[in-house]
């Protein structure tokens, strides 16, 4: 069965989904994006993925192009007409079509908006956290403004790529105190020797994971201890385990830091537990 995108209205087969030339996402990164996890069929916290979307439309000015219900709706019927079970759903929009000028287009120009779904293989993904990945740390070169979610990834882009040609999945950004801020496209997070659960807390310099908040309430529903406060690359180092979260990977254990094995170099108890329950507590619907 072939794949179908929604473009600006209409069903369209994946390879004839297009926008214009003169997209303002195209030309200027002028956008904002969201990422959900399709599971049997069904949305992973689409609530607060679409609140976070109204959010970052509102920080950059752009009108949204339809209600969250409707948008609800074109998110459904996108999964329903690829028959997709187990995957990702992209949305995107932009600031719409118009001549190529910085400054905002005239008020009438309509946003973009484009949904697309992905199957993945969930088998793989849990094979995967059962061994672990590795990571490399990457110096946080990106603008201030990384708690909204634009589609302007280029620093992401070159730190992840940097990430696999040096044999890593991920690659932590470290601000100028050596403190880690997030990954490429996942929140970070380290279980001190004492056991308490660490990440940084979700102010400016990283983007509000909808993962990172579901797995701080499940972590205190297991009772665990929770820090939100930064930790740096050495502190890291010491930890007794490592893993980041993203609706992608929904907990993915970390064995490795820029070669650093962490603890014995095996996925721990907290992070294996956290990924275990992780959807007992999620929203789906
Ligand atoms: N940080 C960045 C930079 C990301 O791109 C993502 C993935 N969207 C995350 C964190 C994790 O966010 P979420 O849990 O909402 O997928």
């Amino acid at each position: 069965m072939s794949r179908i995108a929604y473009v600006n209205g209409r069903y369209l087969p994946h390879a004839l989904a297009m926008v214009h030339v003169e997209d303002r996402g195209y030309q200027f990164a002028d956008g904002v994006y969201e990422v959900c996890e399709v599971r049997e069929g069904r949305l992973v916290d689409e609530r607060r993925h679409l609140e976070r979307l109204k959010r970052s439309l509102a920080e950059i000015r752009i009108a949204p192009p339809m209600s969250p219900a409707a948008l609800g709706v074109v998110m459904r019927e996108t999964l329903r007409r690829n028959r997709l079970r187990d995957g990702l759903l992209y949305l995107q929009i932009t600031r719409g079509v118009a001549r190529r000028e910085h400054a905002f287009p005239p008020s009438a120009t309509k946003p973009s908006l484009v949904v697309t779904v992905r199957a993945s293989d969930r088998a793989k993904l849990d094979t995967l956290a059962a061994t672990g990945i590795a990571v490399v740390t990457a110096k946080d070169n990106r603008w201030e403004r990384v708690d909204i979610k634009t589609v302007g990834l280029l620093p992401n882009v070159l730190a992840r790529q940097n990430a696999r040609e040096r044999g890593a999945r991920e690659a932590w950004f470290v601000d100028a105190g050596g403190l880690v801020t997030e990954g490429t496209s996942s929140n970070a997070w380290i279980v001190t020797q004492a056991g308490a659960i660490v990440t940084r807390p979700a102010t400016l310099g990283m983007l509000k994971g909808i993962t990172r908040a579901v797995v701080l309430e499940v972590a205190a529903r297991q009772g665990l201890s929770i820090e939100e406060r930064p930790f740096s690359v050495a502190e890291a180092f010491k930890a007794r385990e490592a893993f980041l979260t993203a609706a992608t990977q929904i907990v993915m254990p970390v064995i490795e830091i820029d070669g650093h094995k962490i603890a014995d170099g095996r996925p721990g108890p907290v992070a294996r537990a956290l990924r275990r329950d992780f959807h007992r507590h999620a929203e789906i619907s």
